[in-house]
């Protein structure tokens, strides 16, 4: 798995997959599917579900920061990481406190 870095609070590590929140999240579409499908009676619509499922669990493979359990972790090589790693983790901390005018 690559290093990532959180977009929200700036972890850098590995994400974690969320799998809890992503079963949830097919818990509540099976559900609903299946409530529409028995109300319709239309029966077939309940395979609509597990494709869905299918297509969710390949699509959005749920991984979130440790940290702040924020879904949105991208890779530390990209344009988006490098920009967060600038934001979060600048290399000239403090630099403001010594000489700068207190604004008051
Ligand atoms: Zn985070």
């Amino acid at each position: 798995m690559k290093t990532k870095v959180c977009e929200s609070c700036g972890y850098v590590g590995k994400p974690i997959p969320d799998e809890y929140s992503s079963f949830t999240v097919d818990a509540m579409i099976w559900l609903a599917w299946g409530a529409i499908a028995i109300i319709t009676g239309i029966f077939p619509l309940i395979l609509v579900a597990p494709i869905f499922s299918l297509i969710h669990i390949a699509k959005f493979r749920t991984m979130k920061c440790p940290k702040c359990e924020n879904l949105e972790m991208v890779s530390l090589h990209s344009h988006a990481g490098e920009e967060i790693m600038e934001d979060h983790h600048s290399g000239t901390p403090h630099h403001w406190s010594d000489n700068d005018p207190v604004p008051h």
